[in-house]
């Protein structure tokens, strides 16, 4: 189909929750993404943070074709070999935490909350805590993202994913990120956790210091607190460590993860403490699909790629380039205001709207995206070639000059 046809169609039939794209997807090899009339894009974008190893890695394509052809659902009734094959991996690399899989970061998040809750109602009740007042408020913060549902929109610090669903669900505070005072000020006898992204996404590559992030983890302890790390979009290789709270050498109660974690196929997980992992018994939480064997043999294919080529290392470095060059942008022009992130997780804030800017690099054939207004985000494989990231660079100059000009 040509583009005008989806368009005309898509804008008839499809909720409008997107904005109109000039752009139908057909085909992907690594940073390289092909459309329906034909032209290349490289993307940077990578399904936003999904596809990390680029478009259709052989090692993924290989390990869902496979596993397609053996079992494809068997629902949680039943052990699948690999659903539990990444959960061993996963535990093992993050402080031997149980795991439990889902099918979106939101849903992720979603079993972190109520972990934490059914962990004061069920375990912290039965202990003879009788008197204290049931704990189900959870600390935030402003220009956080945790997803879509209705718990975890109302657990997200931006007003505008929050208006028009009131009311909202009460039991969420916001403080700001890199601030104790602020989180101390909204703590009280209800409080049960702090949720917080160890790097801010969508609001911006706010990065939490490992300072601050340090700080978190002995506020938890003297309040009795659970820490919850949404390491849906930082997590799993993105800042140059497989977990972004490696960098600050904290353990959590409970970290969530989804995004690349399925390689491209949908695929959340959260893990959580044995002392959290006490709030559940058989029949207390479930889902259909989640931690489907082509989705998991998928991760499993994922992890592989990220160890056996080393990508950790490479982010560092490849991260730190993309670093400069964002600098050097902004060394040369006014419009360029803050380059912010870490790793492969980079951007740079503009003092001018970045839709448009987006909208003009997409026109010279690559792909960027813009997110709280005028942040323009790179968010590339991990594997990228540090040329199709000079490209990407060189366009946004263009871009951004072309805008503002
Ligand atoms: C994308 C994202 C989510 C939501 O994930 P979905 O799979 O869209 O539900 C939650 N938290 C963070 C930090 C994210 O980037």
């Amino acid at each position: 189909m040509r583009l005008e046809e989806v368009q005309a169609l898509h804008e008839r039939i499809y909720l409008p929750a997107y904005p109109p794209r000039p752009l139908v997807a057909v085909r992907g090899e690594g940073t390289r993404l092909w459309d329906s009339e034909g032209r290349e894009y490289i993307d940077l974008v990578s399904g936003v943070a999904v596809n990390a190893l680029g478009h259709c890695h052989p090692a993924l394509v290989e390990a869902i074709r496979e596993q397609a052809g053996r079992l494809i659902h068997a629902s949680n009734l039943y052990y699948t070999e690999p659903q539990t094959a990444l959960a061993r991996r996963l535990s093992e690399a993050c402080h031997g935490m149980r795991v439990f899989f889902t099918n979106s970061g939101a849903e992720a998040n979603e079993g972190a909350l109520k972990a934490v809750r059914r962990h004061s109602a069920v375990v912290e009740r039965e202990a003879g805590g009788g008197e204290r007042p049931l704990r189900c408020k959870v600390i935030c913060f402003e220009g956080s993202f945790h997803g879509r549902t209705f718990e975890t929109m109302c657990a997200t610090g931006q007003a505008r994913h929050r208006q028009g669903n009131e009311p909202l669900s009460p039991w969420y505070e916001f403080a700001r990120l890199n601030d104790p005072e602020s989180v101390e000020r909204v703590l009280d006898e209800r409080t049960v956790a702090v949720l917080v992204e160890p790097v801010q996404g969508e609001g911006g590559n706010n990065v939490a210091s490992d300072e601050f992030m340090r700080w978190l983890r002995s506020f938890c302890d003297e309040h009795g607190l659970f820490l919850i790390l949404d390491e849906i979009q930082c997590g799993l290789g993105r800042t140059g460590r497989l977990f972004a709270h490696e960098h600050s050498g904290i353990v959590p109660d409970a970290v969530t993860l989804a995004k690349p974690l399925g390689g491209g196929l949908p695929l959340g997980a959260f893990l959580v403490s044995e002392e959290l992992a006490r709030a559940f018994t058989p029949g207390t939480h479930g889902t259909t699909f989640g931690g489907n064997p082509v989705a998991c043999a998928a991760g499993l294919a994922f992890l592989e790629v990220l160890e056996k080529e080393n990508l950790l290392e490479r982010v560092r470095e490849t991260g730190e380039r993309l670093r400069e060059m964002l600098e050097g942008l902004r060394r040369r022009s006014s419009h360029f205001v803050e380059v912010r992130g870490r790793g492969l997780m980079m951007g740079v804030e503009l003092d001018i709207p970045g839709a448009p800017v987006v909208a003009a690099c997409l026109r010279r054939g690559v792909l960027l995206n813009c997110t709280a207004g005028n942040f323009i985000r790179f968010l590339p494989p991990l594997n990228v070639e540090v040329a199709d990231l000079e490209r990407g660079v060189a366009v946004l100059e263009e871009s951004v000059g072309e805008c503002a000009g």
